[in-house]
């Protein structure tokens, strides 16, 4: 059994994060060659955490590691994989799914669905191992379909997930697993923290591979056209659908202190700048230095038509929200995403 971490029940709210993550002890990280996990466990190495970091892609296709980690390639699906890597670690962050943007969860419903094996095994792990705290990453496609159907819709609070109408097949994987978490805590004692995520971007994720999300895949397109010349942009649905994207740093910020707080309910973890697609899409042109002719394809999949985060119980738990700027994480990202398509490309900026 692993040592139980000790965290105080009650803690300032403004406390440094980086005396919390120094309690964290031993991480497990699951997911920990994708997007949010690569960035996650950087904050943690660097933090002087003792890492260790899982995931089913080889090494080879992780997008960020790191020397000072512990680096395990299996599937979680599996349960005696799961009983393994959560031996001798304190504290257990699930990113680990199979997911990806709307083009890939619209059409790999039941996959995704499969994740409901990765959480259970892993809850039935960290309780058999005694883990001191246990995140669960969720998302905003929990949410009732009827609760984001226009543009501009009031920002999502975290009751209206029921009564329950999610995203089919990812949304009601997400859905189930934070009722596992909760349940966990209720039963047995385990501290489970849940935060459902709404559209994280950054560097170091999918940009190109089917799983991208609108704003890698809208740099992307504007790399393209800037590299290639043709100022043409094709854009999935008519433009006026309505979004926040959060950028990866709070992301990993919120993670660490939801984990370090007394929060068991799921809370919001996203930005409140509102935007249209088509003011991304100008935002990422402006960064690119190009005007492009704009094409719909209204018969791409969509996802819901207004989606923003209500981050009043994020507040009220952690005295803390996302702040960056879209345009101060969309700078980065679009830099990033040139680099990897210039390099693919083999042209030059
Ligand atoms: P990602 O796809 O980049 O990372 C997930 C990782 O999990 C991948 O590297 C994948 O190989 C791994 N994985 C999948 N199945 C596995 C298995 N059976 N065993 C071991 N590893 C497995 O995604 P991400 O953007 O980093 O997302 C991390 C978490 O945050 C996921 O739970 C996701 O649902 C959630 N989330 C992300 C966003 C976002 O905008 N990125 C929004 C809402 C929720």
């Amino acid at each position: 059994m692993s040592q139980t971490i000790e965290m105080p029940k009650t803690r300032a709210k403004c406390e440094p994060i980086c005396i919390r993550v120094g309690l964290f002890g031993k991480v497990l990280v699951t997911g920990g060659g994708g997007f949010i996990g690569g960035h996650l466990v950087r904050r943690l190495v660097e933090s002087g955490c003792e890492v260790r970091t899982v995931d089913i892609k080889p090494k080879l296709d992780w997008w960020q590691r790191f020397r000072d980690a512990e680096e395990i390639v299996v599937d979680l699906c599996d349960k005696a994989a799961c009983m393994a890597v959560c031996d001798g670690v304190d504290v257990v962050v699930n990113l680990a799914c199979d997911m990806g943007g709307i083009g890939f969860i619209e059409l790999n419903k039941a996959a995704c669905m499969q994740s409901v094996l990765i959480n259970t095994n892993l809850l039935k792990a960290a309780r058999h191992h005694g883990v001191g705290r246990y995140f669960y990453s969720s998302s905003a496609c929990v949410y009732r379909a009827d609760a984001q159907d226009k543009p501009g819709m009031p920002p999502l609070k975290e009751s209206d997930a029921y009564p329950a109408a999610p995203e089919q097949g990812y949304g009601h994987e997400k859905l189930f697993s934070e009722q596992m978490c909760q349940l966990y805590h209720e039963d047995y004692g385990l501290e489970t923290r849940i935060a459902r995520f709404h559209n994280v971007m950054g560097p170091h994720g999918s940009w190109c591979d089917g799983r991208e999300k609108a704003p890698a895949a809208i740099c992307r397109k504007v790399a393209e056209a800037v590299l290639s010349g043709k100022h043409v942009i094709d854009i999935w649905g008519d433009g006026t659908r309505t979004r926040s994207f959060c950028w990866i740093d709070d992301c990993i910020e919120g993670i660490l202190r939801l984990t370090a707080s007394d929060c068991v309910k799921p809370l919001n973890l996203g930005s409140t700048e509102l935007v249209t697609i088509n003011e991304l899409v100008s935002m990422v042109e402006e960064i690119g230095r190009v005007k492009l002719t704009r094409q719909y394809d209204t018969s791409k999949p969509q996802g819901v038509f207004g989606r923003n985060s209500d981050n009043t119980a994020l507040k009220e738990a952690l005295g803390w929200e996302p702040t960056t700027r879209l345009h101060d994480g969309l700078v980065p990202t679009y830099d990033w995403i040139f680099q990897q398509l210039a390099k693919k490309m083999g042209a030059k900026r």
